[in-house]
């Protein structure tokens, strides 16, 4: 007889209260092959509930771990997901908005590491939203890691998408993989400082601008405006990259209508250097979305320059879904995160 799984509870508004606990479910639960059930999706956000990008990660979940799914709906609080074998295969998602793309391509790809054969996978919406991992975050930040994890994975920008728009498309080739810890304790020395202003139907003063404050912060940057195809637009992202020895970061700004161009370049330019003040080898976005895999992969460490609810809060989804528990403890200026089997 086959031993009915229990389900797991989640509580969508602990801690930040945000998407990320529903996709760290989705991703857990088709891996761990445990049904979840969750109730206050996105409690504190502004607009609470089931948004284009959300129920498009669980389409996505459903599909390629052919589960049963109650609850998706526009709005809904609340969602139950039963899911089956992870299948890999070719799939592609739109989301139809431009919710962010980025954002459901890494609640499946995981998923994909755990397939009885390897995937291909292509997600339409947004590229570079604001709150979410621009694709050059992904590709440049993310996924290195990913493959010293072991993980096989190759992703692709295909086409840029700014909100409001959308249209942008990313493609990720994946292969069953063995994850295996990750240990990155130092940044390493400094290979190259690089900054792309990417214009999109916006005149090109406003890259021109963003490039002139990072230049002046970081003297001996390359500096680089990315002139898109107008019906790429309208959008704005400054991109500001440090590939250190053994990790790259990148910190995002997006234009803005009435946020002068010297704003949001002051804004990421200050994101940077106290990333940098620290020390530490990761980010405060890049640190919330390693402890996922981490955890997969039953280990690891890392420093961060900040201790964000989001990664409290992923770290306490994760510990209910994995015999795992997570360490956050002051290092120097910033933190150490360490994740560990449980017995
Ligand atoms: P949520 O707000 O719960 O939907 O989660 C948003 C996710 O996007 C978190 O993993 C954030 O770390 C990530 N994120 C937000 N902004 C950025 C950024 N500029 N660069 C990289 N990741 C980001």
């Amino acid at each position: 007889m086959k031993m009915a799984i229990d389900t797991i509870q989640i509580d969508g508004a602990q801690g930040e209260g945000g998407g990320q606990i529903l996709r760290s479910a989705l991703t857990l639960s088709m891996i761990t092959g445990t049904p979840f059930r969750i109730e206050g999706i996105r409690a504190k956000r502004r607009k609470p509930g089931l948004l284009r990008q959300h129920l498009t990660a669980i389409e996505a979940a459903a599909t390629i771990s052919g589960a049963r799914v109650e609850g998706a709906a526009p709005a809904s609080q609340s969602l139950v997901l039963m899911p089956g074998a992870i299948r890999g295969g070719d799939y592609r998602f739109a989301i139809g908005t431009a919710g962010s793309c980025t954002l459901v391509l890494q609640t499946v790809l995981p998923a994909l590491w755990f397939a009885d054969a390897p995937s291909t996978l292509t997600v339409s919406g947004g590229t570079h939203n604001p709150a979410a991992p621009p694709a050059d975050f992904l590709i440049r930040a993310w996924l290195p890691l990913m493959r010293r994890m072991g993980a096989v994975a190759e992703l692709e920008l295909l086409r840029h998408g700014f909100y409001p728009a959308g249209g942008g498309e990313v493609r990720a080739r994946v292969a069953p993989s063995r994850l295996v810890p990750l240990e990155l304790c130092q940044r390493g020395e400094l290979r190259a400082m690089r900054a792309q202003a990417i214009v999109a139907a916006v005149p090109g003063n406003v890259a021109r601008r963003e490039l002139e404050v990072v230049a002046r912060g970081f003297s001996g940057i390359d500096t680089e405006i990315r002139e898109l195809p107008q019906r790429e637009g309208p959008g704005n992202a400054l991109l500001l990259e440090f590939e250190q020895q053994q990790v790259t970061e990148l910190f995002t700004g997006f234009g803005q209508r009435g946020v002068s161009a010297e704003t949001v370049a002051d804004r990421v330019v200050n994101a940077a250097r106290a990333w940098l003040a620290s020390g530490a080898a990761a980010g405060e976005h890049l640190a919330d979305q390693l402890v996922l895999p981490l955890a997969l992969a039953g280990g690891g460490r890392f420093t961060t320059c900040a201790q964000s609810s989001h990664l409290a809060t992923n770290v306490a989804v994760i510990e209910r879904f994995l015999p795992v528990t997570a360490l956050i403890e002051p290092a120097g200026a910033g933190w150490e995160v360490s994740i560990a089997n449980r017995d």
